[in-house]
């Protein structure tokens, strides 16, 4: 029998933040209660204090925007507190809505105090946001039936709903909506002991048997993020079956990884080519982000979003006024002596 366990096998880098189809089993493994939810202590901290504030008043809550790099738990954060609220969650996002009645069908389904998710609440059409300000501000929505001066008005009363909206790029989103969210919170990437627990979490849900260094070695890996983290469990738990007894140590964590070239941090071949590219071409920055994607043929937007997060947080790479610079310790990282860069600047 023989398995590849290469990146090419699947097509897609393994370490990537974005859903792949083998995450299908993502909704087995997600928290359901704020207690069983790891980490991001300071956005459960602020949301209990709103959720049993709106309980106590037996109100719906607040209108929520949680924003963060993708797969740290915004989606299962927005379940949890369905969840705890006791009541039923929607779930849409902002490209599947695709014409105003879309939107408008969403929202008049819905029942007292139930909770609307909207993902990628950016890409949602500017055009039809309007329908969303009165509809999270006095519950009413106004429709327009038919054309020109046969044209009439209705107006219908909504359930009082919370919509919770999930997006990457908060920065994207109009004034006008922004303020109509009561709430703010913000997911930072995971610490790898928080992964490590995530690990630990998720290997007993799907009865992997696994070592804490195993888990930690996992966990160290996964580029502060859940999903990923999830994602490498299933792969090393593949390679531990076939080419170990089964029990993921950390030997074993580490040989499956690295053959699936993940490197020590986590970083997969596009933080690579991004540090390499920042150092090869620009002597180690800075270089502005719209040159940068150029120059690794990247979107511009997939970088910031997806990728430096994690370069920032490992401290490789730090933004200025000017654009992009690698620090010595990427170079460190990537084994290219730094003499090189301080004798360009010279
Ligand atoms: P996002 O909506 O931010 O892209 P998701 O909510 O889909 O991310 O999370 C991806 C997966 O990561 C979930 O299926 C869940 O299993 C796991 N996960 C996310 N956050 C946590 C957490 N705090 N504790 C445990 N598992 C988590």
């Amino acid at each position: 029998m023989s398995i590849n366990f290469s990146e090419e096998a699947s097509g897609e880098i393994i370490t990537t933040t974005a859903s792949l189809p083998e995450d299908y089993s993502e909704g087995s493994l997600r928290p359901r209660t704020i207690s069983e939810y790891i980490g991001q202590e300071k956005a459960k901290g602020n949301l209990e204090v709103f959720i049993n504030a709106a309980k106590m008043r037996n109100e719906p809550l607040d209108h929520v925007l949680l924003h963060g790099p993708p797969g740290l738990g915004k989606t299962t954060l927005a379940a949890v507190i369905a969840n705890e609220m006791g009541v039923n969650m929607r779930i849409t996002s902002g490209p599947a809505i695709e014409k105003p009645g879309d939107l408008v069908a969403m929202l008049t389904n819905l029942n007292q105090g139930d909770i609307l998710f909207v993902d990628e609440i950016h890409r949602l059409n500017r055009a039809y946001e309007e329908i969303l300000y009165p509809a999270m501000e006095d519950y009413a929505i106004d429709i327009i039936l038919g054309k020109g001066p046969s044209a009439n008005s209705l107006h219908l009363d909504l359930p009082h709903f919370t919509l919770i909206g999930a997006t990457t790029r908060s920065g994207q989103l109009t004034a006008p909506l922004r303020d109509r969210f009561g709430v703010t919170l913000r997911l930072e990437l995971y610490t790898p002991e928080e992964l490590r627990r995530i690990v630990m979490r998720s290997a007993g849900i799907l009865g992997v048997a696994i070592e804490q260094d195993g888990a930690f070695e996992i966990a160290s890996r996964s580029r502060g993020t859940p999903r990923i983290a999830n994602r490498l469990l299933r792969r090393v738990r593949d390679f531990a079956q076939v080419r170990a007894d089964g029990v993921i140590t950390r030997e074993v964590a580490d040989l499956a990884l690295s053959s699936l070239e993940v490197d020590k941090l986590g970083l997969d071949a596009i933080d690579r080519r991004m540090l390499r590219s920042i150092i090869d071409y620009y002597g180690g920055g800075p270089v502005g982000l719209d040159t940068l994607a150029a120059t690794i043929n990247e979107e511009a937007v997939t970088l910031e979003d997806v990728y430096e997060p994690y370069l920032l947080q490992k401290g490789f790479l730090t933004r200025t006024p000017r654009g992009r610079c690698v620090t010595r310790k990427a170079y460190e990282h990537l084994g290219i002596d730094y003499v090189g860069q301080q004798q360009m600047e010279l």
